[in-house]
């Protein structure tokens, strides 16, 4: 898959390190520090929700978008910040990065979580005409195969029955290699 990060000036070369997308992945890199969260979807308040026991402060950062009076609540309930400023620059500092928000006002921030939207890397699920799950991951049985016979997927471009996501980590990306792998042998030899 690939993943598409919004546009902030800087932010890029920090994805995967002190910026990120996933609490799993570096809640405990973040933990202690000033966390900031772009984006004024429904991920603000499930990251906020999250990432507020461990982070010595959370702030939501619409990025001049207006948020809903579903999430207003939510965050208000979960006692975080907001900040509605577009977001105009992140650099890195000592304590992680410093992110300047239209008007001059400058975060110091441990870590910026942000909501990247992510697409197949490459043709081959359009090219065979493969069902798709709502995500944009191939759809695979329990066992990694798709609706065209021979055709197998694993990892993160794929998503089992039941989930309403790929289950995107290392872990699950082995095991289902690994079943799909499996799977193509068991496959061959039954027909033989
Ligand atoms: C910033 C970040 C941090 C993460 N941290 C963690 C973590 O701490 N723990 C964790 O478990 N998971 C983490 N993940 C998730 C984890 O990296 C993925 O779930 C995992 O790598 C998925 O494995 P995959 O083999 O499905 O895909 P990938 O690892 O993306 O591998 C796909 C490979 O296919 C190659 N490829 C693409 N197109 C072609 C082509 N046309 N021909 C040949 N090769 C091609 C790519 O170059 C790539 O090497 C993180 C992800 C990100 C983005």
């Amino acid at each position: 898959m690939v993943d598409t990060l919004p546009e902030v000036p800087g932010l890029e070369p920090l994805f995967g390190d002190v910026v990120a997308h996933c609490p799993f992945c570096h809640g405990f890199e973040f933990s202690g520090t000033p966390v900031a969260i772009l984006g004024a979807g429904p991920h603000a308040a499930m990251l906020a929700g999250m990432v507020g026991p461990i982070a010595s402060a959370v702030t939501v950062l619409t990025g001049g978008e207006d948020l809903d009076d579903d999430l207003t609540k939510q965050l208000d309930r979960l006692d975080v910040a907001v900040r509605t400023e577009p977001v105009r620059a992140v650099g890195r500092s000592s304590l992680g990065l410093d992110l300047t928000l239209e008007g001059g006002d400058t975060l110091d921030l441990g870590g910026l979580f942000v909501a990247p939207t992510w697409q197949q890397a490459t043709p081959f699920a359009e090219q065979l005409e493969l069902e798709m799950a709502e995500s944009g991951a191939v759809a695979v049985d329990g066992m990694g195969r798709t609706n065209l016979p021979g055709v197998y997927a694993a990892g993160d471009m794929s998503q089992g029955p039941g989930l309403q996501m790929p289950l995107s980590s290392v872990l699950t990306a082995a095991a289902s290699g690994l079943v799909a792998g499996a799977t193509v042998i068991h496959d061959s030899v039954s027909a033989g």
